[in-house]
């Protein structure tokens, strides 16, 4: 079975993932131990990234274990890289994981109009602290892991990294320009490290996970009840062609193949779009 290349086996391997507290990459990381991996949860939410971890060894497969880390904060990156090779040994697959938008980088209303009154956020007040620590948590909080962890990869079998776009990299959304923009710059940035590191054998690709609901756009989605859509989540689920958000456990098939060696050996610098169609869809 092992040699089968259609079957995942991350045995042995050590793969290290950030944002891991969060709904999406905590699933990663469960699909990964469940092919044998073992897994490092990295969350600047320690007490998150602690409790996937005990979720993910109480099922059984490759071992789990929570770190607390911030991935804006280089020396701590260093550090947790320490620890975790003593745990696990070296990184072999690194998930950027970690990321998001922030309401302060957020405009109320999709197109600008005359007249507005002056509660409402407009392009015009958009804070530009709020736009650089968007900017900052998706780019630096991608480099700077890649730069710690990398130095494990380099010339090691099967190495390779796996970032997280967006839908919003390829067309932006409306009211988040900060998270569209940042977003984008990680699908290029994808690119560019497939492109610079292809002669020592690390691979970097990513997906694109279309619209699932999660803490940080519930309540873009849903009014407060949490169950009935707003105006944007109907949009959305809309302009979805299978008229739905999608599942967390969604994401793992095609994070797993891009991962894995056996499978995707040629794959280089792709940006793999999750979305249900929402991205071959002109809403006509
Ligand atoms: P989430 O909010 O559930 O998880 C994000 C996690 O990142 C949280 O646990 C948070 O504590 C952690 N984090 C925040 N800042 C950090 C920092 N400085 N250092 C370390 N960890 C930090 O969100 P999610 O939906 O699971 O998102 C995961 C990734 O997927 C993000 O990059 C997000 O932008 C992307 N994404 C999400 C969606 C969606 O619809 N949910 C769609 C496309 C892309």
């Amino acid at each position: 079975m092992a040699n089968n290349p259609y079957v995942h086996d991350f045995s042995g391997k050590t793969v290290v993932l950030t944002g891991a507290g969060g709904v999406i990459v905590s699933k990663l990381a469960e699909g990964f131990a469940q092919a044998g991996a073992n897994v490092a949860l990295l969350d600047l939410n320690e007490d998150a990234a602690n409790e996937a971890a005990e979720k993910i060894n109480a099922l059984g497969g490759g071992k789990a274990k929570g770190y607390k880390c911030n991935v804006l904060d280089k020396e701590n990156l260093e550090a947790v890289r320490e620890e975790l090779n003593n745990d696990f040994g070296p990184c072999d697959i690194l998930v950027n994981g970690a990321g998001g938008n922030s309401p302060r980088a957020t405009t109320d209303n999709e197109f600008h109009e005359e007249g507005l009154d002056e509660e409402t956020t407009t392009f015009f007040d958009l804070d530009p602290e709020g736009v650089n620590f968007v900017f900052s948590l998706n780019f630096q909080g991608t480099l700077l892991p890649t730069q710690v962890f990398a130095k494990d990869m380099v010339g090691r079998e099967g190495a390779n990294i796996i970032n997280v776009s967006s839908m919003n990299a390829f067309t932006p959304l409306t009211k988040i320009p900060a998270y569209s923009g940042a977003k984008a710059a990680i699908s290029n940035f994808t690119q560019w490290l497939a492109v610079h590191f292809s002669k020592v054998g690390v691979r970097c690709n990513a997906i694109a996970p279309g619209f699932l609901v999660s803490h940080q756009n519930i309540d873009l989605m849903f009014e407060e009840d949490h169950e009935t859509l707003k105006p944007r989540g109907n949009k959305i689920i809309t302009n979805t062609p299978m008229g739905r958000f999608g599942e967390p456990d969604e994401m793992v098939g095609p994070t797993l193949f891009l991962a894995d060696e056996k499978s995707a050996s040629f794959v280089n610098g792709v940006i793999i779009p999750i979305d249900g169609g929402f991205a071959a869809y002109s809403g006509v």
